[in-house]
């Protein structure tokens, strides 16, 4: 049974997001919406999160120190992780010490923080189908593991980075090099390690919105969203559809595979698993233990949005995956390095039939900064992508 209190009274229940970018934003409004008291914590000022949340906190949660005396300061009843680098042993240590509740679990927050442990799990754990692999710490190790067993083409990625930073594609041996020195440069802490993946070519790329909620008698029940498409860009995702059509054995094989990984990942919550497929061939890629950012169509496609089904299912409450109506995101970029940049054209975006729009309030644009996302339906997804498109190029970022 959930018990739900008071914000701001003893009652409270109390939530903290690691992490207040717009994918905690909506996180936050979600819980908001139910009465939860929300902290939200970010490395900045005025993060999207903060803006809508009861407390706002800055600090660097990857500094042990930092994160362990805020959480045991606030002592949140659950605490959810919405970006991957944050000191996870800290998260590990109170949830064994009983202190908090670690959405979905630490063990999925320390797997999942890094490229490595989340593909040794899949592949070597698990048995999944992934792209052939292998960790690399110098040039001479990249250089023997492509002439090994991975050949061209592949993709470098640093272990340690998100939203296609420091990746890059070679082609053959003239750009294994760059590729090197790219992703040093990219990475997000200095170790230096990459992945070093062989080039799956696949028809088209899913990610798999996989919920995991109590259901009425109690026990854990796997829920799957429809597959959400989506088209990405030097490895950041510029546009996303929902449903995206599959053969119903790729389909089977696709939640298959999600169920297996979230499952032994464990806890409740929203998981993000992404998929590629080729005629009923799919191969696991990723998964986030939390909405993930192509997921932003379902704030137009779904009853629930991913965001809603995130909140739910952490605070023990049913949840319905139903599609509402197909429907597209199309990403808003900054296209200016400003802060406190000004949006024209918002008008104009929302006189483009069946869209919406978030504008996510980051204090600072660059230029390959998300600011915002423009959200269509239609009676089909192509059509929804084209709107979604149009809203989008219409809301114009402008220096004042
Ligand atoms: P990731 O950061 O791992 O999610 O990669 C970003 C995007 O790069 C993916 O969504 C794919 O479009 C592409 N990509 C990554 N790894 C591979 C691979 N092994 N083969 C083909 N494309 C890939």
């Amino acid at each position: 049974m959930t018990t739900l209190g008071t914000p701001l009274s003893p009652s409270a229940t109390k939530v903290m997001l690691l992490g207040a970018g717009e994918l905690g934003k909506e996180v936050l409004i979600a819980l908001q919406r139910l009465g939860v008291e929300t902290i939200a914590v970010d490395r900045y000022d005025n993060a999207p999160g903060h803006q809508v949340a009861h407390h706002a906190r800055t600090i660097a949660m990857s500094d042990p120190e930092q994160l362990r005396a805020l959480i045991e300061a606030e002592r949140p009843d659950l605490v959810v992780p919405e970006i991957e680098a944050i000191a996870t042993p800290v998260l590990e240590a109170l949830e064994q010490q009983g202190v908090v509740r670690v959405v979905p679990t630490a063990r999925a927050t320390r797997l999942t923080m890094d490229r490595e442990g989340i593909r040794r799990l899949a592949a070597e754990t698990l048995g999944l189908p992934t792209s052939p692999y292998r960790f690399c710490d110098s040039l001479d190790e990249l250089r023997a593991a492509i002439d090994g067993d991975i050949g061209y083409p592949c993709v470098v990625k640093p272990v340690m980075s998100s939203s296609g930073k420091g990746q890059s594609k070679i082609d053959g041996p003239d750009d294994v090099e760059r590729a090197w020195e790219y992703a040093m440069a990219g990475g997000r802490v200095s170790h230096g390690r990459i992945i070093v993946e062989g080039f799956v070519d696949f028809d088209y790329e899913i990610t798999l919105l996989t919920v995991r909620a109590r259901g009425a008698d109690g026990a854990i029940e796997t829920q799957f969203c429809q597959p959400i498409g989506h088209r990405q860009v030097a490895g950041d995702y510029v546009e996303s559809w929902q449903p995206h059509p599959m053969p119903p054995a790729a389909l089977a094989r696709a939640q298959q595979i999600a169920r297996a990984v979230t499952g032994d990942l464990g806890g409740q919550g929203v998981f993000g698993v992404e998929l590629f497929v080729k005629g009923d061939e799919v191969w696991f890629s990723e998964v986030s233990p939390r909405p993930h950012d192509t997921g932003m169509v379902t704030m137009i496609t779904q009853w629930q949005s991913e965001f809603e089904l995130h909140a739910r299912a952490i605070l023990g409450l049913p949840v319905s995956t139903a599609l509402k109506t197909p429907g597209a995101s199309a990403v808003i970029y900054g296209g200016v390095d400003a802060a406190g940049v000004a949006f024209e054209g918002v008008d104009e975006a929302l006189r483009v039939p069946q869209t919406d729009l978030r504008l996510f309030g980051k204090p600072e644009s660059f230029s390959k900064r998300r600011m915002g996302v423009a959200l269509a339906y239609d009676t089909d997804v192509e059509l929804a992508r084209e709107r979604a498109r149009d809203a989008a190029g219409r809301v114009r970022p402008v220096t004042r």
